[in-house]
């Protein structure tokens, strides 16, 4: 494959996305860099067979099918036309849903999460990435509901945090005096973060400054710490609530929308400082010698995977969630209670051809999740039906 043009595919909005199975996986193959074209031209390590297959051409040659394949010429709106827009209504019907953007270093998992945001405009531009657009379109389906069903008093309420994992530590990208956080556990909620700043979100601006604040915070603690950019993960959640009426019952519906930018898949091995706080946290879990080398967060997350993915074949493995902050902060989006959609950024050049290599083997393996979604809703009686109710009761005593 050594040319400047490659063939296009185009990428179809598809009516089964999301019917068939709760995790889906989608590989974006972006454009070769002026770097990639000095060293390797235009020798390239895929071919796109269709719009849900591509093959890597080393020796043998591997085809891989995925749910779909966006190839370099797939821009910001359809890709979030085809795997963006469904996670919307996936958090409006009441499902959580949480997007991660995987890759190595450079494949582009922060252009397709964040894009490029423009700091002064109100609407999102046409390079911005999933997260902008997401809330663009959530903030108008909600407008649109709470006017379409206002004889229900239909009320949605979304509040929005931002953090970032780095060696270990979660730091609020929206208040970034406020490091080092806990990770909680709750039976209602399942783990969560103490003291994380929650944002209240009711315009796609308020969206925005939030981001746009918050990647100055993110850029801030990059230059301090050693390209901490490729070494650590962003996590943007949104939850969004809604409450409404209907024959005097008091309905609620919950979603919980996480957004995951990761860190760079390919593995690195640890600084000493790495080591020293991660086998400080890990005290009291394993005492084992542990090798510098296997504390990457990507051997923990690769683990996950597979032991999920044998769990399906009937194995019970435990599964490591404990063992990294990012897998026990998101474990319901791995194996539990989400919609999760993958998205593995690869880089078509030959000079990446181990790494793309890698990740599709990866994505592969991580379409055999089984996660196991449910409408997170309640309904509560009012005041007065509950009283009706009890007074029916007493009477029957
Ligand atoms: P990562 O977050 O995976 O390290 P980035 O998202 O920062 O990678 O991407 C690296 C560079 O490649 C950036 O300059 C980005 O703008 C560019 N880039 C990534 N993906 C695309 C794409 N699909 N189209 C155009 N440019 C891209
Ligand atoms: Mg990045």
């Amino acid at each position: 494959v050594n040319s400047e043009e490659v063939p296009h595919y185009e990428l179809r909005e598809d009516p089964s996305f999301w019917m068939e199975n709760n995790v889906q996986v989608v590989i974006r193959v972006r454009p070769l860099n002026n770097t990639e074209k000095n060293l390797c031209g235009y020798n390239r390590c895929l071919r796109q067979e269709s719009a849900q297959s591509i093959t890597w051409t080393g020796h043998p040659e591997l085809c891989f099918k995925f749910d779909h394949v966006a190839c370099e010429s797939v821009n910001q709106e359809v890709l979030f036309r085809v795997a963006g827009l469904p996670m919307v209504e996936n958090c409006m019907a009441g499902y959580n849903s949480c997007v991660f953007s995987y890759g190595q270093t450079g494949s582009g998992k922060t252009h397709t999460m964040l894009g490029e945001i423009s700091e002064l405009g109100v609407n999102p531009g046409p390079e911005c990435g999933m997260i902008p657009r997401i809330f663009e379109l959530l903030i108008a389906r909600i407008r649109e509901e709470e006017e379409s069903r206002r004889d229900e008093k239909l009320k949605y309420n979304c509040k929005c945090s931002f953090l970032e994992i780095y060696n270990e530590q979660i730091t609020d990208l929206v208040d970034p005096s406020s490091t080092n956080l806990l990770l909680r556990e709750d039976t209602n909620v399942g783990a969560y973060v103490e003291n994380l700043t929650e944002r209240e979100v009711t315009s796609v601006g308020d969206i925005l400054t939030l981001l746009t604040q918050s990647s100055v915070n993110r850029k801030v603690s990059a230059t301090n710490m050693n390209s901490a950019s490729s070494r650590s993960h962003t996590v943007f959640t949104c939850t969004i609530e809604s409450r409404w009426e209907k024959d005097s019952i008091c309905n609620s519906r919950f979603a919980r929308l996480n957004l995951v930018d990761l860190a760079g898949s390919e593995r690195q091995t640890a600084s000493g400082a790495e080591v020293k706080t991660i086998l400080a946290w890990k005290k009291g879990f394993e005492c084992a010698a542990i090798q510098p080398c296997l504390l990457s967060w990507i051997v923990n997350f690769s683990l996950v995977i597979t032991n999920l993915v044998d769990r399906t074949s009937g194995k019970k493995w435990h599964i490591p969630y404990r063992d990294s902050k990012l897998t026990f902060l998101l474990q319901d989006s791995l194996g539990g209670n989400s919609k999760t959609l993958i998205i593995a950024n690869v880089s078509p050049s030959l000079c990446s051809s181990k790494e793309t290599l890698s990740t599709l083997k990866f994505a592969q393996r991580a379409r055999r999740i089984q996660n196991n979604a449910l409408v997170n809703e309640d309904s509560l009686g009012d005041v007065q039906t509950l009283q009706n109710q009890i007074c029916i009761l007493k009477e029957r005593e």
